[in-house]
């Protein structure tokens, strides 16, 4: 468990790219891991976690919660409107917002239940086919629509093309989200996170370089 390395690494990259400490938040992406591994993170006093299927954290979150106050967890996976209201009751944060159909279902949702999640746009900024995400030329009317749904839109998110640097989709995603207003900004993973911090991450999706490889493939 290099929890404490990872969090050396943040620190470190704050201080290069002359933001302040603590500026980051680091998520600690628990998805297929099993339950000895997040619960040794989860002793060593951290709290923000990351899943990536509605249905998986169901099935692990509610008992941690007996036993750990104040978690604060973030679904960073796609959300079928189907499970919104369940991801609502989970999740403090979803990243995944990335369709008017999604959005109008939120927002509703919201109103009936009288609280909403802070909520992340997810911007497929490599414009490819099998991911999700608004694309790019369609986001700024996308997130201008969220709003006006009063939905608490704090920021964007992107996951890169693997095969691309992913500095250049950062810097896009930056680029997007201050013409729009929003501080928040969800890029970097085990492999990038000090790139993405360099170009203004406040919140950085970190699971293997914590955790160790996940033992097995979601399927
Ligand atoms: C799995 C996942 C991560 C973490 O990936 P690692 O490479 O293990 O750090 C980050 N973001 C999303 C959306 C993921 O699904």
């Amino acid at each position: 468990m290099s929890l404490v390395e990872i969090k050396t690494r943040i620190s470190e990259a704050e201080t290069a790219a002359g933001r302040p400490k603590g500026s980051v938040k680091l998520i600690a992406v628990s998805k297929v891991q099993p339950n000895d591994r997040v619960r040794t993170v989860l002793d060593a006093g951290h709290r923000c976690f990351g899943e990536n299927r509605v249905q998986e954290a169901a099935g692990k979150w509610p008992d941690f919660a007996n036993d750990f106050r104040d978690l604060d967890l973030h679904l960073i996976g796609p959300l079928q409107t189907n499970k919104a209201r369940q991801a609502m009751e989970l999740f403090g944060n979803i990243h995944s917002i990335d369709r008017p159909k999604l959005a109008k279902t939120i927002a509703r949702l919201a109103q009936e239940i009288g609280a909403c999640p802070d909520l992340f746009v997810q911007v497929n900024t490599g414009v490819e086919e099998q991911k999700a995400g608004i694309l790019p030329a369609e986001a700024d009317a996308f997130i201008a629509d969220c709003l006006s749904m009063d939905l608490p839109i704090k920021g964007l998110m992107c996951i890169p093309p693997v095969d691309e640097e992913a500095s250049l989709h950062f810097a896009l995603l930056a680029k997007i989200a201050k013409r729009n207003g929003l501080a928040g900004l969800s890029m970097g993973m085990s492999s990038d996170f000090e790139k993405a911090i360099a170009l203004g991450a406040t919140h950085v999706r970190v699971g293997s370089a914590i955790f160790g490889a996940r033992v097995k493939p979601q399927e």
